[in-house]
């Protein structure tokens, strides 16, 4: 059967759920992020972008760019609370759901209706429910594959919607930039401008192996986007992924310092896959084993993030707030669930594009030279720690 697949996309979904809490801000250009001049770009407004203002500029050029935008401090909090009221819309509708970033879903509709303009209407019910049980604008598109119907949202927005009938796929792709296939960085898209390639068409009349030659295996990828190509499952049970460590002692302890110390490492290690993998998390879970081998473990919900500070205040609070010290500990776990894709510094309102900098060179070294190439001053593993197992999984 052939498939029919949905992405939806939330309008500049930040800016849309400041308008909702100030419609003085409607119709405007507004910027969310750092207020200070030292701070970054996560959000704007349309009529921002008019001005060629875009997300993880320096706020500083923002403000020469637009100097009468209005700047607001985000509050992921929020965000993710409403994040949460449209997923739980769009999987009360839809059968398979899976949800890509704080502000994006795909829907496998496949086989909902016997003709492709039920799908269509569907959806687009759909999005009117989501808008009028939320008030955010949404927009979304509708095709065979993954690829094409991000492509087709993207040409949509904003508050529209775009289908692409199948074997339309390439000639609706050809005339776009190629800029505009997701997933392609600006290393890519500058060393095929540089060889004169501008829009999708040109792709599509290059040989595949000619795209491999030059960019290895992601050429081929790309190529096969380029062609409307994408046979990707949606992943329905995106939310249940995590990434987790936990530690089992050589020896039971109560030791206090240590178990923090240990959790700290955790943290970071974990922290810097996250960021590697460029996902947020919505959920940290702290696990203890007690000697007599009674396993529990403590959940705190929390608005997406991939930052150490963050995830390390709420990781020492469940264990300040759950760990008695008199009980022998044999295991210690940490883990983080409610994964979604995002860049990590969506999250990071109130920080200085400084300290975005120095996660940014932390994890380059990290990548360079192995994960325990640096490690925080309140972390340096005791020598008695060395026969403890430590496991670490990502589902
Ligand atoms: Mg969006």
């Amino acid at each position: 059967m052939e498939r029919r697949i949905v992405h939806m996309d939330l309008d500049s979904f930040f800016v849309s759920v400041e308008c909702l809490r100030d419609k003085s801000l409607l119709g405007k250009p507004v910027i969310i992020g750092g207020t200070s001049d030292r701070g970054v770009v996560a959000s704007c407004s349309y009529e921002a972008r008019q001005f060629g203002v875009h997300s993880a500029m320096p706020s500083r050029m923002a403000k020469q760019l637009c100097p009468h935008a209005i700047f607001v401090k985000g509050d992921m909090d929020t965000y993710s609370k409403y994040s949460a009221d449209v997923t739980a819309i769009i999987r009360e509708a839809a059968p398979v759901v899976e949800k890509a970033s704080i502000d994006e879903h795909y829907l496998d509709v496949t086989g909902m209706d016997q003709y492709i303009k039920h799908s269509m209407l569907f959806t687009h019910e759909l999005r009117e429910r989501i808008t009028k049980e939320t008030g955010l604008p949404i927009s979304y598109g509708l095709s065979i594959n993954k690829t094409v119907s991000k492509i087709a949202t993207n040409e949509a927005k904003p508050n529209g919607e775009r289908q692409i009938d199948t074997g339309f796929e390439k000639p609706f792709l050809a005339p776009l930039s190629i800029r505009k296939i997701p997933g392609i960085g600006d290393k890519t898209y500058a060393l095929l401008r540089n060889m004169g390639v501008e829009k999708v068409q040109t792709i599509q009349q290059m040989p595949i192996e000619l795209m491999g030659r030059v960019l290895g295996e992601s050429g081929q990828v790309l190529w096969k986007k380029a062609n409307g190509i994408d046979n990707s499952p949606v992943e329905q049970y995106s939310e249940q992924k995590s990434m987790s460590t936990e530690t089992t002692f050589d020896k039971d302890t109560t030791d206090i310092n240590k178990l923090k110390d240990i959790l700290i490492g955790m943290v970071d290690e974990l922290a810097f896959d996250l960021r590697k993998a460029r996902k947020l998390t919505a959920c940290v879970t702290l696990k203890l084993r007690y000697s007599d081998f009674q396993t529990h473990t403590f959940q705190s919900r929390i608005p997406y993030t991939a930052a150490d500070h963050v995830l390390l205040e709420k990781v020492l609070e469940l264990f300040r707030k759950n760990y008695s010290r008199r009980v022998l500990i044999r295991l210690i776990g940490v883990k983080f669930t409610n994964l979604v894709s995002g860049n990590h510094q969506v999250d990071m309102f109130d920080d200085s594009e400084g300290k975005i900098r120095l996660y940014q060179a932390m994890d380059r070294i990290r990548l360079r030279y192995g994960d325990k190439s640096i490690v925080r001053a309140a972390f340096i593993k005791p020598p008695d720690n060395e026969e403890d197992d430590t496991q670490r999984s990502y589902k």
